[in-house]
């Protein structure tokens, strides 16, 4: 860079010699402190607010080692002459990835402590710097091609998991990026990943984009095996870097790298949107030693005489035995219910479906309780291990509760304890508050945190004290200690309400006593005190933390939980909140805006509408006017309005949207048509 002095003020000139796009252009202005550190001879630099340099360190110190390690991964040198990371406030993004200048939010900064809690800052750093490549060195033609960079950068933090942790954690890690995906498609819409259909490109940065993004990529990566897919995407980036990309050209890269042509897992889950949504059935014939295994898709829909979205896959299916190795058959899924017999010598301890877990899908089993508890135990595969926690929680018995207890105090990984903890606060029975109690002991953060927050699902005086106790002496997580405060506003009901006033005086002093990193800990008891729905005290403390000058990330929770503790409220009550709200739903800020519109979608009055419309129609974000929407329906949902009205508000919705799309029909020919004159 140069710098010079011209008269009072002084120049500095950055010249960066490779092409890039506008959109990756930034500037950093602030009074930063720099942290100098290197790949090769590249420099690697930090940049945080004065007095940060050491959070600095813990939570970026690992660039030098990722760049490397991508370096390799995507068979290309880091490309660009420097790597800057510079943490800023009020940033409406976790990162920015700038063409070797991310700008990451100032909130990923780590103490000592938070460290152990293995937060999101280690993936957010790994996904930004994967950008490098994916989105900054090969760059999509269009925002309707941006899952090869979200998708990828995604898979990533994937990548880099399994590189620092290993195996399990990886697999594990990949499961929650799709249930992240999953939670959107089945509660807010269901959208192709590659699509022209929307109003502003940033509504394409969704779940869709990012988390079913870096599935495609894991099925891509299970079709063609490691070997492969590395080739291919060694020839993917060579071939294109300073260059820009569709879709089409990956699946090129592919083809030509290692001969697949994957256009039919593409037509199965990128051009249209879906995931297969199997149940498995399976019963034991003793007299002719005959498994039986029966699949159904129940996605799947009959319409006129037709079955419409089916996915036609090969699914590798593995009958699994304590003691020997599993024995595996590939069956070729396509319609919706398919029925199998396989020959075995012996009885199989248990049965894994989709072997390795490539396949983006949920999985629904009906096994025999027997067959759970040993896959439960023995099948290697962490994700398929979950899938039977998930279906022994939901037999919801004793021998259920005790299977789970001895996964939450034996299992080698932290995510089956984690699964097994979630389960037992599901079943809620005296006993799984028993067996959640032994895990508050465990050795992971993540998983202490999970056990807290079961217990505060199971509603009795034992669990109660137990977590008043660890208020008093959880030391280790700040995750740890909110979650005991939300927990403890959570587990009042029945005959535990009379302890309300106990518990708001606890929560009122730790919002007095506890600030700090990230006001973590003073939020979980904002989050607290929204379950109390019915005392009108708790509402005047949390109106206290909305006030302007409260620290950014306090105030958004408590501005949330006005919209969570509105149900039960007096109508006195409701309407202090309901003006509190439109007040506040004049600022003008980001972040201020999406938290207005969560805790008016939570309400139950037509009021909470007119502000959510006002909302909608004067902000200027694309993404804020979606949610202020979405809101809008969800509250309408709840009021229950009057059917004929109801009617021709559909009506206008489906015109809208039809509306909608030929307008993007209409500016793809414009674009089209452009190019030809
Ligand atoms: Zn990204």
């Amino acid at each position: 860079m140069l710098i010079y002095n011209l008269g009072q003020e002084t120049v500095y000139h950055w010249l960066q010699e490779q092409i890039h796009p506008t959109y990756l252009m930034a500037l950093a202005v602030g009074e930063f402190s720099e942290i100098k550190d290197q790949w090769k001879d590249i420099p690697v630099n930090y940049y945080v607010e004065k007095g940060k340099e050491e959070e600095a360190k813990l939570s970026m110190g690992k660039t030098p080692q990722m760049i490397d390690y991508f370096s390799s991964k995507f068979g290309y040198d880091y490309p660009f002459p420097k790597y800057a990371q510079a943490c800023v406030s009020d940033f409406i993004f976790g990162g920015m990835e700038n063409t070797s200048t991310t700008l990451l939010t100032d909130r990923c900064l780590l103490d000592e402590k938070a460290v152990k809690d293995k937060t999101f800052t280690e993936s957010l750093v790994a996904h930004e710097l994967a950008h490098q490549w994916f989105g900054d060195l090969v760059v999509i033609k269009h925002w309707s091609h941006a899952w090869i960079k979200e998708g990828m950068a995604s898979y990533s933090e994937v990548f880099w998991t399994e590189n620092e942790y290993g195996k399990d954690d990886a697999a594990y890690y990949l499961l929650n990026e799709a249930r992240s995906y999953l939670d959107e498609d089945s509660s807010r819409y269901r959208r192709p990943i590659v699509t022209n259909v929307y109003r502003e490109a940033i509504e394409l940065y969704d779940r869709h984009l990012y988390e079913k993004g870096a599935c495609v990529y894991h099925m891509i990566r299970g079709i063609l095996g490691e070997e492969l897919f590395d080739k291919a995407i060694h020839k993917f980036v060579n071939d294109n870097a300073h260059k820009t990309v569709e879709t089409v050209d990956l699946l090129r890269a592919i083809e030509t790298a290692t001969g697949y042509n994957l256009l039919f897992l593409f037509d199965q889950y990128v051009f249209r949107g879906g995931h297969p949504d199997y149940k498995i059935s399976y019963s034991w014939d003793n007299d002719n030693n005959l498994a039986k295994l029966t699949v159904t898709q129940t996605q799947a829909k009959e319409e006129d005489g037709n079955i419409k979205d089916i996915f036609d896959l090969k699914i590798p299916i593995g009958f699994g035995y304590e003691k020997s190795p599993m024995k595996i058959f590939t069956l070729r899924l396509h319609e919706k219910q398919q029925t199998f017999y396989f020959p075995l010598e012996t009885q199989a301890d248990y049965i894994s479906f989709d072997v390795n877990n490539y396949f983006l899908k949920t999985v629904k089993l009906e096994y025999p309780l027997a067959e759970l508890k040993a896959q439960l135990k023995y099948d290697p595969d962490p994700v398929s291990r979950t899938y039977a926690a998930i279906a022994i929680g939901k037999k919801g018995n004793l021998e259920a509760i005790k299977s789970l207890e001895e996964a939450l105090t034996n299992d080698p990984f932290w995510g089956i304890r984690l699964e097994a903890a979630k389960q037992l606060g599901k079943i809620g029975l005296d006993q799984a508050g028993e067996a959640l109690v032994k895990g508050l002991e465990d050795e992971d953060q993540k998983v202490r945190r999970t056990v807290i927050q079961s217990l505060g699902r199971i509603k009795n005086d034992h669990c109660y004290q137990t977590l008043k106790t660890a208020l008093k002496t959880e030391e280790k997580s700040y995750y740890c200690e909110a979650a005991i405060a939300s927990s403890l506003g959570s587990i009042l009901s029945g005959s535990l309400k009379e302890k309300t006033p106990e518990v708001i005086d606890l929560l009122k002093k730790v919002l007095e006593t506890r600030s700090g990193w990230n006001e973590v800990v003073r939020s979980g008891a904002i989050t607290g005190l929204s379950k109390l729905k019915t005392n009108g005290d708790a509402v005047d403390v949390i109106m206290e933390y909305t006030k302007l000058g409260i620290p950014q990330a306090l105030r958004l929770a408590a501005i949330r939980a006005l919209g969570t503790i509105s149900t039960g409220q007096t109508p006195d009550k409701l309407e202090e909140i309901l003006d509190s709200l439109e007040a506040i739903s004049q600022e003008t800020f980001f972040l201020t805006q999406v938290a207005v519109s969560t805790a008016l979608g939570q309400m139950e009055t037509p009021k909470a509408i007119n502000i959510l419309q006002g909302l909608a129609d004067s902000t200027p974000d694309g993404r804020v006017k979606r949610r202020a929407e979405e809101a809008i329906k969800k509250v309408r949902k709840k009021l229950g309005s009057d059917k004929g009205i109801q009617g021709l508000r559909d009506e206008i919705e489906k015109l809208k949207q039809e509306n909608q799309e030929l307008q993007s029909r209409l500016s793809n020919l414009e674009a089209k048509n452009s190019e030809l004159t």
